[in-house]
């Protein structure tokens, strides 16, 4: 597709989507990154976003966040797929890459750099200050794009959020956040605008995701505010923790999720977001019964599971 083509597309669903009155229908999604395989942190992820969409008659897809390829973890898209089969978790449309998007972003990186809300910048991750939040040292340098990581222009607005879970959440995005990368200097594209452009492409109406996301939230909000697309509901799940406190992450190892005990996984995914029982069955019928006793408000209102270790 040339980026002609991907920018009329982009449009097009926008135009499309303001007029399309059938978006009050829930939509959500599961939107993994294969940086590694997926672990119990991701399985209630999964088990939220797709309860609570099924709950509300709504549509689910998963969504392969893959632009970052130095990080992609090789076999993790594969044990995501396998994983999405074993737990009979099933994508309405057709699973999506990002990596096969890439002329998708670049557009709409054109659209905003039409808009002067873009610049190019030259400064390495060394240079920003211990805070990392950017001191506007290119912002009107004039450098030409060639080559070096593009940052969105922000103003100095408060973005606060309502998360059934979380409550209020604000931001200011000059203070607290600073110009953020939408696209490095390797020319990888950055999972903010990614994940803000495929959001948006894909009709969803709700973010269900984990609570070590809730600081990119009002960057996603501002960022679609920017190009025009409507506000998206978010909820953001307390995480589940390994023994010695931390949140189970790729980066400390958390471990596989074991795919031949789907089932019991499942199980104790349900237990951990403190919805009623679930007896041990296929996992498609664990799952029916978990989306028919689906209740948001037993999720705890915090950010970590207390008292759930792994
Ligand atoms: N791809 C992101 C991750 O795996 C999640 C994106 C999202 O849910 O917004 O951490």
């Amino acid at each position: 597709m040339t980026v002609k083509n991907s920018l009329a597309e982009h449009s097009s669903a926008l135009a499309q989507r303001r007029n399309d009155v059938s978006l009050t229908r829930y939509s959500g999604r599961f939107a993994p990154s294969p940086t590694g395989p997926l672990h119990f942190g991701s399985l209630i992820t999964a088990v939220a976003s797709y309860c609570d969409a099924k709950a509300h008659q709504g549509s689910w897809l998963v969504r392969i966040e893959d632009t970052d390829i130095p990080r992609i973890y090789p076999g993790s898209e594969d044990h995501i797929l396998r994983a999405m089969d074993a737990f009979c978790f099933e994508s309405d449309t057709p699973i999506i890459f990002q990596k096969d998007r890439l002329d998708i972003y670049e557009a709409v990186i054109d659209e905003l750099r039409q808009q002067d809300l873009v610049y190019a910048c030259q400064c390495t991750r060394k240079m920003l200050g211990s805070n990392h939040i950017y001191q506007d040292t290119c912002r009107h340098l004039g450098l030409g794009f060639e080559g070096q990581a593009i940052r969105l222009k922000v103003e100095d607005v408060e973005i606060c959020f309502d998360d059934p879970l979380q409550g209020t959440h604000c931001s200011h995005l000059r203070q607290d956040l600073g110009d953020f990368v939408l696209k490095r200097r390797d020319g990888i594209i950055n999972y903010q605008l990614a994940v803000v452009v495929d959001d948006y492409l894909q009709g969803m109406t709700h973010v269900v995701r984990g609570a070590d996301l809730l600081d990119n939230t009002e960057r996603q909000i501002y960022l679609g505010q920017l190009l025009g697309y409507p506000r998206l509901n978010y909820i953001h799940l307390p995480l589940a923790m390994n023994d010695q406190g931390q949140k189970l992450s790729k980066q400390n190892m958390a471990q596989a999720l074991d795919l031949s005990k789907a089932p019991e996984l499942l199980q104790q995914a349900i237990q951990a977001l403190h919805q009623a029982h679930v007896d041990l069955d296929t996992p498609d019928r664990m799952l029916k019964q978990a989306v028919a006793q689906w209740n948001i408000d037993h999720i705890p209102h915090t950010t970590a599971l207390q008292g759930y270790y792994l």
